[in-house]
């Protein structure tokens, strides 16, 4: 048996190895929304399920399809399905594993977005929410050992960067019969494998490191057939479905994602560890200090440390950050992470935009955090324009 090929050949080509219509080398935007049988027997087989094909671009498209092979290998899963953005797939997950009557465990600090479904639409549909300290191991194995549906995790988490041991959890999630759920869009495959770790489902915001030039927005879901059917199943009724021009993008963006994760892990270290020893700065987090609370789970579930940190600084309020932001040259001040240009933002305006103040605050998140993501730039560069904009504290 051959070798599986390295995961750095596989962003490449998976899902890519054939020639597609024509010959092409290139994955083809197909835009068609239906697809014609003149055969009826042959149409319907098809839309039974029972033959390959598409019948509608809903459910099914041939450029949506290739990505969502591509995921699916480099998550090393049966099967993957994709949606529209990332909160599409989040949202089709929950709504087809969780009922009325269901409980679901997760943390505090999960992205805004997610955030917002465990507090304001799962418990209007009767599903009971416990959001747990994201870094109390403990508590969330206490919750989960009285029993639930559903262990929903992220890590590393937005936007503070904590790190969530996924195997501990999972077993944990395995004793009461639960299924885990990881959001892997930090890490990205390159970093870490969820579903080695022992989770049942890994999925991605492939708007962020997976698209990776913040141009295409989309969403993905990988683990076993028969979930990730009856994901499909739900998404294809709700309607979220991947734009195919979209498709395209981010399957281009993929090719180079083994290339800018490396690059943008060894940027963040860097810069990390720079900031770090700045005097205006209060404490950085990214998991790959030794400072970091997570680091040493980090060190044992992740092959690289990603590309996105948080830091504060040590005048901690929202008004110091926006003097301070818009003094960097190389960092777009925008909502998004994960794309080759570095990026920055608070919470307030970021991660967190869907929660009030308060709501930040109950969640443990400061006003004065910045989120940075690194992205391929020469780091030195980056590390002068810090060292310039932060002149103005010192
Ligand atoms: C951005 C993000 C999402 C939501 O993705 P969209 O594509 O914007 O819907 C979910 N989880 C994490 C960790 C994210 O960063």
């Amino acid at each position: 048996m051959s070798k599986k090929p390295h995961i750095g050949t596989r962003t490449v080509w998976s899902g890519e190895e054939k020639p597609f219509w024509k010959k092409a080398t290139q994955t083809p935007v197909v835009h068609s929304i239906s697809f014609s049988y003149k055969n009826m027997n042959e149409w319907l087989q098809v839309a039974l399920g029972q033959k390959a094909g598409h019948i509608y671009s809903r459910n099914t498209n041939p450029t949506v399809q290739v990505f969502e092979e591509k995921i699916r290998d480099l998550e090393e899963a049966d099967a993957a399905t994709s949606a529209a953005t990332g909160m599409g797939i989040i949202s089709s997950t929950l709504y087809t594993i969780l009922a009325s009557g269901d409980r679901v465990v997760s943390l505090k600090d999960t992205y805004g977005g997610t955030n917002v479904i465990f507090s304001e639409f799962l418990p209007k549909m009767g599903i009971k929410v416990t959001l747990c300290d994201t870094t109390d191991h403990r508590q969330i194995e206490l919750e989960v050992s009285k029993g639930c549906k559903l262990l929903y995790l992220e890590s590393p988490t937005n936007p503070t960067t904590s790190v969530i041991d996924i195997a501990r959890l999972s077993i944990a999630a395995k004793a009461v019969g639960a299924m885990v759920v990881v959001d892997n869009t930090f890490a990205t495959p390159i970093n870490q494998l969820p579903l080695h770790l022992g989770a049942d489902l890994v999925l991605h915001s492939a708007s962020k490191f997976l698209g990776g030039h913040a141009d295409a927005l989309g969403g993905a879901i990988c683990g076993k057939k028969k979930l990730i059917d009856q994901i499909y199943h739900y998404r294809e009724i709700n309607g979220a479905s991947l734009d195919p021009m979209s498709a395209y993008l981010l399957l281009r963006g993929m090719k180079t994602l083994n290339l800018r994760i490396q690059k943008q892990n060894e940027n963040a270290l860097q810069v990390a560890q720079y900031l770090e020893t700045h005097p205006a700065i209060g404490r950085v987090y990214y998991p790959g200090l030794a400072s970091h609370e997570g680091h040493s789970i980090a060190k044992k579930q992740m092959c690289g440390f990603g590309g996105v940190m948080s830091f504060r600084l040590k005048e901690d309020s929202l008004e110091a950050v926006s003097r301070f932001m818009p003094r960097l040259r190389y960092a777009h001040a925008a909502a998004n992470l994960g794309a080759v240009e570095t990026t920055i933002g608070p919470p307030a305006t970021t991660s967190h935009v869907e929660c009030s103040q308060e709501e930040r605050a109950a969640l443990g998140i400061p006003e004065g955090l910045i989120r940075y993501s690194t992205g391929i730039e020469y780091v030195e560069d980056l590390i002068s324009d810090l060292e310039r904009a932060l002149k103005i504290f010192t």
